[in-house]
């Protein structure tokens, strides 16, 4: 006999990345192998909307404000990527890092 969908959607797992517990149907699976297709005896990890969001999505919103800032015209490819990690390194360091 079925059980019935809600019951199974009720179901709750713990998010490995802070803790919370999720509903199983709001949480996205995790798969530290990289590979979410191939299921075959695996037991999966979760991750909350939130934590997978942080994970999986970092902010790119800067990133072609960066580019066009260090955009000059006749700038090798090395000068270019020499400076874009500059430009990072500067922009998105923590403090921790720099006093290494
Ligand atoms: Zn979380």
């Amino acid at each position: 006999m079925w059980r019935s969908r809600t019951n199974r959607d009720r179901k709750t797992v713990v998010c490995i990345a802070c803790g919370d517990s999720v509903l199983r149907s709001a949480a996205r699976e995790y798969d530290k192998e990289g590979n979410r297709w191939e299921r075959h005896g695996k037991r999966f990890e979760h991750l909350c909307k939130e934590c997978y969001r942080d994970l999986c999505h970092q902010p790119r919103g800067e990133l072609e404000g960066l580019l066009v800032d260090i955009e000059e015209h006749g700038l090798s490819q090395t000068e270019f990527l020499t400076r874009y990690f500059d430009t990072v390194t500067e922009r998105y360091e923590s403090p921790e890092e720099r006093e290494r």
